[in-house]
């Protein structure tokens, strides 16, 4: 049963229009399960109603045309009660309601599922028979488990045939659509989709339709020349390199290129179906690596790598031909524009030209992600997790993006476009008068001076430029050194990088993070592959393993601090003592190692203060024994809440559990505050809840007076504090603190603010 299903999804899959596809897995299953008739609805929400969109034994006429409304009939109650329904006899049903145009009186027994992605229903599928019996629970599990594995693909073809059938010429007026992603970073924007570097190739082209088959034709043609040309060139330059035998591969390039084989079956496609060339090209190359692939012979499974890296050229020369090309190699960017990419890295956003950065998307993470700090860190709008949308497919499209709701409008029509557009000004006239009072010092109303510090490293020296010699560095990310290069960096490299931090503000704080690479943070030269990275090897339990490369970090750190008495060690990741008295060894060889190296008149090595990040649940319950050990805490608030929640926070399928204003995690840092201070322990927030209006008042409240944020967030949050009193906001606490909600919490946080007229730093754009 399992093969046949598997087989019967991947024969769907590979079909790339929705309708087809459908069409395809009707028929099947009705062969395949022996009934009578198989039906697929899909739902159609404008219209609250279920549309039969394919059938193999019901009135083919009725497709497209019955629509079941969500609460009529047998169909709308697989919907409504999402579960399969397995009835003996249909007629009989209470809910039974004849579509005359279905033609369906013959049928009795009935069998329907609901087809759901993400909590949400997409559609029935069901299965009818002319005899009265109850369909069996092996053909109930079958059209469960293959309404599961349809749901996403559905979801996906709908997305994309919305994002498709978008000519760029007359969108403005009809075509505009919505999606949905993960608030990444707030502020909205308005910018041309663009991404930077596309790699060619047929696994990603998006298949289209032309209008201009002749030209496709001419397109394919003209490509197929330079890849012969680019072929026999390749070969004649191995001449006498490698054995005739092996050259001999070329002929079968040639074979293929042929007009005779590959060609005549594209052009056909082209012709038939008015595929554009690059479509018309994928659709015949994977039909046959398909068919080569499942041979038993290994030779000929070889070939279907042939045949796709033959194709992935001709498609390369199609694309350099074509006017209006999804994708080219290089790309200059001209105007404002969002930065699109499946996982948007710190080496792609120092790339792109700043002045034209609107916006970002990333295909893949979520709020938390290292793509999603960058992004605030600049002050860059940003929408995380889009699933199951290519980037190429809001290429060169007009988007508007909402970093504060995660909502993405591609296409949009003129009127929300304007509307857009004057809430953009709004937001720049509040962070201009911000601005005017960014050097006013952070106190509340009621008298209470705050220290806000900055989390600095991932945009390398972006946040040095914007800070000055008066304002400490609560968090210096140290492994983006790390991320950038194709080696360990040697300690000298790391000495330079330190310095210029450590001097950046000689008497203020300075607190450097050791290695915490693991988790979402790979280095490419140092692979780590586990099941669950965020349970794995992931900062100090790495580099305690690896003391070679802590040393040589502490050592750089030590000898970069010579002559001042500003640098804090902070250890990532500490979940047990012993690793911290392990830590707290090597630091104390690496600083009498680096003492005698570096003595001499004016060379005075500090000790550093040693710090522990409260991230992992269990620290939170050795404060006391920890604080004898170490000097001061910071809490990471983005791993304290993936490890109370239990989510991961890179993972957008389930972001929306993720939230640092879940209740539990606001009483775990209140618990924290509160035995800092009977310990007398200084404590800093560093996680991204200090630099939100709502997070840090929240913290305030709980007393916390050492905030560090990326620079971008420092003078709001200046701005918030001076507004705001901490003995009212003491008064808020016991309700949030038993609240059941995050979304209670927000309502909490936001009357407050919005009664101190702080409303417009957490609106909501749309
Ligand atoms: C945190 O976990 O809150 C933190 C500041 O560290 P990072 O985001 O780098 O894991
Ligand atoms: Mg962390």
């Amino acid at each position: 049963m399992l093969t046949t299903l598997k087989r019967i999804v991947q024969e769907v899959n590979r079909i790339p229009v929705l309708e087809d596809a459908i069409g395809h897995l009707v028929t099947r299953v009705k062969q395949t399960l022996s009934v009578d008739a198989c039906s697929m609805y899909l739902a159609d929400y404008q219209d609250q109603a279920l549309t039969l969109v394919a059938t193999e034994g019901l009135a083919k006429p009725a497709v497209g045309k019955v629509k079941i409304g969500f609460a009529e009939g047998l169909i709308g109650l697989v919907g409504q009660r999402e579960e399969p329904l397995n009835i003996e006899d249909a007629h009989r049903h209470p809910r039974f309601k004849q579509f005359d145009e279905v033609e369906e009186e013959r049928f009795n027994a009935f069998l329907g599922a609901p087809i759901i992605h993400q909590r949400k229903v997409l559609g029935v599928i069901t299965l009818q028979q002319k005899v009265k019996r109850r369909f069996s629970e092996d053909e109930e599990a079958f059209l469960v488990t293959l309404a599961t594995q349809i749901a996403l693909e559905i979801a996906n073809a709908e997305i994309r045939g919305a994002l498709r059938s978008q000519p760029q010429a007359v969108d403005q007026l009809v075509s505009q659509k919505k999606l949905h992603g993960v608030a990444g970073s707030p502020g909205l924007a308005v910018g041309t989709g663009f991404q930077p570097n596309v790699r060619v190739d047929l696994s990603r082209w998006q298949v289209r339709h032309t209008d201009n088959v002749e030209q496709a034709i001419g397109y394919y043609r003209a490509a197929v020349d330079v890849t012969r040309a680019d072929v026999e060139d390749l070969s004649a330059g191995l001449a006498g390199a490698i054995p005739e035998d092996v050259r001999a591969i070329f002929q079968l390039y040639n074979q293929l290129l042929d007009a005779n084989s590959l060609g005549r079956e594209v052009e056909v496609k082209i012709k038939q179906n008015n595929w554009d060339a690059g479509s018309a090209l994928k659709l015949v190359v994977e039909n046959y690596a398909a068919q080569f692939a499942a041979m038993d012979d290994p030779y000929m499974q070889e070939r279907a790598i042939d045949i796709i890296d033959l194709s992935n050229r001709i498609l390369r020369n199609i694309v350099s031909q074509h006017p209006n090309a999804q994708a080219t190699a290089e790309r200059i960017v001209t105007k404002p524009s969002i930065l699109l990419a499946e996982e948007v890295s710190a080496p792609m956003l120092a790339e792109f030209p700043r002045q034209f950065l609107a916006g970002i998307i990333s295909i893949r993470g979520s709020n938390n992600s290292h793509a999603a700090i960058l992004a605030r860190a600049m002050g860059v709008p940003a929408v995380m997790g889009l699933n199951n949308v290519s980037p190429e497919l809001l290429d060169g499209k007009d988007i508007l993006l909402d970093g504060y709701s995660g909502e993405v409008i591609v296409s949009p029509q003129r009127n929300i476009k304007a509307e857009f557009k004057q809430l953009i000004a709004e937001e720049l006239e509040l962070s201009e008068r911000i601005d005017l009072e960014a050097n006013k010092p952070a106190i509340t109303e009621d008298n209470k001076s705050l220290s806000l510090l900055v989390n600095a490293g991932l945009s390398a020296e972006l946040e040095l430029q914007q800070q000055g010699p008066d304002v400490g560095i609560g968090l210096y990310r140290t492994e983006i050194p790390f991320m950038l290069r194709e080696r360990f960096p040697s300690e000298y490299e790391q000495y330079q990088i330190y310095r210029q931090i450590l001097h950046s503000a000689p008497q203020q704080e300075i607190t450097l993070r050791t290695l915490d690479v693991g988790g979402d943070k790979p280095l490419p030269y140092f692979p780590i592959s586990e099941e669950n990275p965020f349970l794995g090897w992931r900062g100090v339990r790495l580099t305690l393993d690896h003391p070679e490369i802590f040393l040589i970090q502490i050592r750089a750190m030590l000898k970069a601090s010579a002559g001042l008495e500003n640098l804090h060690i902070l250890l990532p990741m500490v979940t047990s003592i012993n690793e911290v008295e392990d830590a707290t060894r090597l630091i104390n060889q690496a600083y009498h190692e680096v003492s005698e190296e570096i003595q001499g008149p004016g060379n005075l090595l500090a000790r550093p203060k040693i710090g522990v990040m409260l991230e992992v649940p269990a620290v939170v319950y050795q404060i006391p024994q920890l604080a004898e050990k170490v000097d001061f805490f910071s809490v990471g608030s983005n791993d304290l809440t993936q490890y109370l929640l239990a989510v991961d926070r890179n993972n957008s399928r389930v972001a929306n559990l993720y939230s640092s204003y879940h209740p539990a995690v606001l009483n775990a840092l209140a618990t924290i505050s509160k035995l800092c201070a009977e310990c007398n322990i200084p404590v800093t927030v560093c996680g991204e809840l200090a630099g939100e209006p709502g997070g840090a008042i929240l913290l305030m409240a709980m007393g916390y007076r050492k905030l560090s944020m990326n620079a971008h967030n420092i003078r709001r949050i200046n701005w918030v504090i001076r507004n705001v009193s901490v003995t009212e906001l003491e008064q808020l606490l016991p309700q949030v603190l038993v609240s059941h909600h995050p979304s209670d919490v927000f309502e909490i946080v936001n009357q407050y603010l919005e009664s101190k007229d702080l409303g417009g730093l957490t609106r909501a754009g749309l």
